[in-house]
This record gives C-alpha cells, structure tokens and sequence, in this order.
C-alpha cells in the first residue's frame, strides 16, 4: 500500500513518503512532487469517487457561491438554511454518529435514531456503520498503525487524506451491535441516495417553498447544501487532525489527543478531545456546565421529552483525581517525588474521593427524607432538613479543602524544583 502524507510545517520541515511501510524523509518541492506523481503512477489506492467529492465539492460551493451572490445577492434566507441543515447534520454527526452509536454513551429512540441516520448521511461522511467501526478502531489504537487517522502520519492525512486512498476497513466486525439496528443497516444500503435526497435535494426544495422559483431553489442548494457541506466536513476532520495536534493534556498523555475550547465551538462541544479519549464512556465531552458542549445539550435535553435515556456520566471523583494526578506527573517533569509529599498527595486525593462518595451518599438520604415531608409537622420537617443541609455543607467543605491542599501541595512541588534548580 502506498499512502502520502503531508506534514504540517508546525511540527517538522520536511514531508513524509511511505512506501510499504518504509518512511523517507522528503525536502520540500522537487521531492514531493516526484512523491506525488509516483504515487499518481499507481493510483490503485486512491479512492477516486471520496477523492473526487472532496476535491469537487469545496470548487462546486466557491463557484456556485460566486454565481449565486452576483445574480441574487444575500438576505435573512441564505444564513438561516444554512445554520439549519449546519446543525442537523453537525449534531447527526457529534451526538448520533459519535456519542450514541459509536460509544453507546446512552440510549436513544427510534425517531432519533432515524433522525441522525438521515442528517447523519447528508453530512457525508459514509454511514454511521462505517463511520462507526473506524472510530472504534480509532479508540482502541490510537496513534498506532491501525488507526484509520492516526496523527503520526501527519496533519494531512489525519484530516483528510486517510479518506482520500483505499484502505483495508472493510471488517465491520467490531459494529455487530449496530447492524443489528434496522435503521442503521438501511441507512448503510443506502447511503448515497439518502445523503443526496436529504442533503441536497431537500434544502433546494425547502428554499423554492420558503423564497419561491429558481431563486429559491439555487439558495437552498448553495447554502445548505454545498456551502454546508463542506463547512461539517472540515470541521468534523479537525477532531481528528487539530485535536490531536493543538492544547491541551488535563487528563492523560497516553496518546495525541488534546482539548480545546476553541475547537469546541466549530464542533459542537468535540474540542475536549483529551477528555474524551480519557473518558469515553461520558455522554458529554465538555464535562463542566459552562463547557461549550451543544451536542451534550441536546442528548440533555432530548432526555427531558423521553426521546433519550441512561445517560452515562463519569463520576466527578474520578475525573477530578484523575486530573490531580496528572497535575503531579506534569508538575514532578519525570523527576522522583518526594516520599512524604508523595503520601500526602495520596491521602488528599483520598480525602477528595471520600468527600464526593459522601456527598452523594447525603444527597440520597436528603431524597428519601423528603417523600416524608408531608407526614412531618411543619417546625419538625424544619429542624430534618435543617440536619440534612448541615451534612451536605460538611461534605462540600471538605471536598474544598481537599482542594485548598492539593493547590498548596503543588505549590509546595514548585518551590522546591525552583531551589533545587538554583541550587545545581
Ligand atoms: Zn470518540
Ligand atoms: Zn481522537
């Protein structure tokens, strides 16, 4: 198999050429191009139909653009179909293709269910079998050599270029349980028409109802078809490329994978990557409540209306220890923590640990007191919950100093690697 990957000039000067299996570093220019036309020579791995839609469809929209706003100009309509058909193909992709179907973060409905398999399809990104198999195998090895966009072998091909050539990723043996979905095996017979009636067809449909005529019907089309298009596809490609390339590592450095609030707002909450990678079981990416998460707004609020159910959370104990302990791996730079300070770190990490079980464990007790609150007088029901309060605020205020500790222990860390530093 001959793969070309171009890396990105941020991380080395020179491109990269794999010839079965064999990597030669490349000068800029000269090389690359005898790179690209050897590989052009045998052109039995590039997937011609994915390649040409990828190359074709970003032209089709600048060209079609530029042909739309000379003859019609722009209004309210053109915006709003686009943002329309924008987020029910980008939330198909992030909430069904990725966090229902690929990770089984929680349960959804048939209407749902059908909804993301057509939305999903007009994004274009092959069916949600598809899509899904390479995912987990993206999960399960990461940055290695069986993963379908790993990193490693550049920016490029991360991106965009692992779609662009034949790979062998016919084995769908890992989505078993998602061929078992007659939704999901219709939409995998049937793909190509239902992305073309969906993705295509109806946003032009919608813009000759909605503004009438020829005019209408090219808004549509322009807008939220080919312009939109293009816009999920990069942004869905950057998870895979910038996301294991730029931020940052709160949880874990096993592999690439990085978050990144600002990605998170082209992506629909996927930029917490490093956190997803870490915990991917996690209905949401962005695990705060302020993280700009919308995909993990709507699994939310689709649970409100019956439409989604089980949905999986890590318990915050275990992210906040997690991220603890990586704080003193990044702190500690590989060096050897002291003993004393490395027990006191474990007993904080305890305390905190100990606190949220708690926490929970009252909150619990507070609920079932409360189906009694009405066979209470009302002085009596008062003084319970006053009780009941009183042993929350104990268990938060001791989550927050093992908090108050942590900041001091790792201060403490800073101070002596900066004596320790002057001293050498
Ligand atoms: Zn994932
Ligand atoms: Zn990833």
């Amino acid at each position: 198999m001959t793969q070309l990957s171009i890396c990105a000039p941020y991380t080395t000067p020179t491109m990269h050429y794999f010839t079965g299996g064999k990597r030669h570093n490349l000068k800029r220019g000269k090389d690359l191009v005898r790179a690209m036309s050897e590989h052009i020579a045998y052109p039995s791995n590039i997937n011609i139909v994915n390649t040409s839609f990828l190359i074709g469809m970003p032209i089709l929209a600048v060209t079609s653009l530029v042909y739309y706003s000379m003859n019609y100009g722009i209004s309210w309509f053109e915006p709003i179909i686009f943002l329309m058909f924008y987020l029910a193909s980008g939330l198909s992709i992030t909430a069904g293709y990725h966090r229902l179907f690929s990770h089984k973060t929680h349960k959804a409905a048939w209407p749902l269910r059908l909804f993301y398999a057509l939305f999903g399809a007009a994004a274009f990104q092959n069916s949600a079998i598809k899509w899904c198999s390479d995912h987990r195998v993206h999960h399960r090895k990461t940055d290695k050599e069986e993963d379908p966009y790993s990193v490693t072998k550049g920016f490029f091909w991360a991106h965009v270029g692992w779609v662009m050539v034949d790979i062998d990723k016919d084995d769908v043996d890992n989505v078993k349980d998602l061929q078992a979905d007659k939704i999901l095996a219709w939409q995998d017979r049937n793909i190509f028409l239902i992305g073309f009636l969906v993705g295509i067809l109806l946003p032009a449909l919608i813009g000759m109802a909605w503004v009438g005529g020829i005019h209408g019907f090219l808004g549509g089309l322009v807008y939220g078809g080919f312009i939109r298009v293009v816009v999920v596809h990069h942004a869905t490609f950057l998870i895979n490329s910038a996301a294991h390339t730029w931020g940052t590592q709160p949880y874990s450095t096993e592999n690439s994978s990085r978050d990144s609030p600002l990605l998170s707002f082209l992506t629909f909450g996927e930029g917490y990557h490093n956190f997803h990678h870490t915990f991917q079981a996690d209905y949401r990416n962005g695990h705060k409540w302020y993280h700009w998460d919308p995909s993990k707004w709507l699994i939310k609020s689709a649970s409100w209306v019956g439409l989604t159910s089980d949905l999986y959370k890590i318990p915050t104990k275990a992210i906040e220890s997690r991220r603890m302990k990586r704080t003193i791996d990044k702190k500690s730079d590989g060096n050897e923590i002291d003993s004393q300070l490395q027990e006191k770190f474990t007993e904080c990490i305890a305390q905190l640990r100990t606190g949220f079980t708690d926490l929970i464990e009252r909150r619990k007790e507070y609920k079932l007191a409360k189906q009694s609150k009405n066979t209470q007088t009302k002085n009596h029901w008062r003084a319970i919950k006053e009780g009941h309060k009183i042993k929350i605020k104990q268990c938060k205020i001791r989550i927050a100093k093992a908090r108050i500790e942590f900041k001091y222990l790792v201060q403490s860390m800073r101070l002596t690697n900066n004596v320790k530093a002057i001293a050498a």
